[in-house]
């Protein structure tokens, strides 16, 4: 692998890149694989590499019917946390938010972590006396998070409307300090060319059409680039899970909705924090770029439609616009939408299904991009022994007939 330095980065931008190394192999689909993951996001990339690096499982395909990381993986906020309130999710989330926190180093990838914090803010008494407990569940499990008043708040983030008249009057908040973002597409491709450099198969514009099951059991997957054989095979394919998991016959508790997020003309540095206003439906960021990186609740009727709708987009604005008078000036640069797919309970479903060899990872949600490192291991842990990973043995798809669900709707931090 070449090795990155200044003198390097100008002598490829004098050549015109000509010999500018690929990140990953190029790769020739085979007839037989070990395993088959469906879906080149961050999921299906963090499984590919954790079974081949935890479990030496090499002989592997990544399948992804556009490109690596065009999916939700591609279109995030980038906002990863661990202050989710049941105990089965933090433990998960901080797992994972450790994982992020190593990563860089891990993978050789500078994926730009900046653990600025994450602010969620109150709005009312009862939301303030509500964020206490969630405090306070979150502390007992060690994980870090302090509650803020308001004069620390208005602190933490100066450009926030504190007027008492605001329409939205802050309360207070809570503060997770190690939460942060990064450079989602960076994580993309730094599975990926860990992936690719232990072995695996990364196929691009190679869409899973059908599954070969027979007698119970997968026997392997139906492309649009040809039919492989394989008895372990994982679905991450995040907007797309029901399209898939019906191929195999299941129906999912899923619902698919569009997610939007916009950002704005860049600005000079002036927010540091990831600022989340749950009851409002809108949170806001600053990208190392200096655009302002702002998000909400999602669109409120099920659509594979990937654009979001303009009702949506202007009701995240009226909020910013409200919360930071000061950004009202601002020029909105982009917009976009991902498809996400909600559980009931609004928990990820990692599991084995009544298809023997068949896995799925998917009900991420509005959230599953801090989960990346974590969903992955898990998902490559359960392919491997056939057995759930115990930090997602709450997760596992029988549970919505079992009725024990893992409630985490109001940690989602946006509406759905
Ligand atoms: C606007 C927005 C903001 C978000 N913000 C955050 C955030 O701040 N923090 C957070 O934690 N999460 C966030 N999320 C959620 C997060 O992005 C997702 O949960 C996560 O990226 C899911 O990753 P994945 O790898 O499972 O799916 P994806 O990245 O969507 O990858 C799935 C891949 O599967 C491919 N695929 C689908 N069907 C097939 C098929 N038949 N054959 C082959 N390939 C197929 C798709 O092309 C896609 O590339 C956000 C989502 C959106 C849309």
């Amino acid at each position: 692998m070449e090795k990155y330095s200044a003198f390097g980065l100008l002598r490829h931008a004098l050549s015109g890149h000509r010999r500018w190394p690929q990140v990953w192999r190029s790769a020739e689909l085979k007839p037989n694989y070990d395993a088959v993951v469906i879906g080149g996001g961050g999921h299906g990339l963090a499984t590919a590499y954790y079974l081949a690096k935890e479990h030496g499982i090499t002989n592997v395909a990544v399948l992804e019917k556009g490109w690596l990381g065009g999916g939700n993986t591609g279109r995030n906020t980038a906002v990863s946390r661990s202050n989710y309130f049941y105990p089965e999710s933090t433990r998960f989330f901080e797992h994972s938010l450790k994982r992020f926190e190593t990563m860089g180093r891990d993978l050789n990838y500078n994926i730009m972590f900046t653990q600025g914090g994450v602010l969620s803010l109150a709005f009312s008494r009862h939301e303030m006396e509500i964020f206490r407990r969630w405090a306070t569940a979150i502390q007992v499990q060690g994980v870090d998070c302090r509650v803020m008043g308001r004069e620390e708040v208005s602190e933490a983030v100066p450009l926030l409307n504190m007027s008492p008249h605001a329409r939205y009057r802050v309360y207070g908040g809570f503060m997770q300090q190690r939460g942060g973002i990064s450079r989602h597409d960076a994580v993309a491709w730094a599975y990926a060319r860990a992936a690719s450099s232990l072995g695996v198969d990364i196929i691009q514009n190679c869409e899973v059409t059908g599954l070969n099951i027979s007698d119970g059991a997968v026997r392997g997957v139906q492309t649009t680039l040809g039919t492989i054989r394989t008895s372990k095979l994982a679905m991450a394919v995040a907007g797309h899970s029901s399209v898939v998991a019906g191929m195999a016959g299941i129906k999912l508790p899923i619902v698919s909705q569009c997610l939007q997020a916009m950002v704005s003309e860049p600005i000079k540095p002036c927010f540091d924090h990831v600022v989340m206003s749950p009851q409002v439906h809108c949170y806001v960021s600053q990208s190392d770029r200096g655009e302002l990186v702002i998000g909400g609740g999602a669109d409120t009727h099920p659509s594979y439609g990937q654009r979001g709708n303009l009702p949506t987009t202007e009701s995240v604005l009226n909020a910013v616009t409200e919360m930071y008078p000061a950004f009202s000036r601002l020029k909105l640069m982009r917009q976009w939408g991902g498809i996400v797919d909600i559980t009931p309970d609004a928990s990820p479903i990692v599991s084995k299904t009544p298809v023997n060899g068949f896995y799925i990872s998917a009900g991420w949600g509005t959230g599953g991009y801090k989960a990346i490192p974590a969903g992955g291991e898990t998902l490559a842990y359960t392919m491997a022994h056939d057995r759930a990973h115990p930090l997602v043995e709450p997760f596992s798809l029988a549970r919505f007939a079992q009725g024990r669900l893992v409630d985490e709707s109001a940690a989602a931090g946006v509406a759905h």
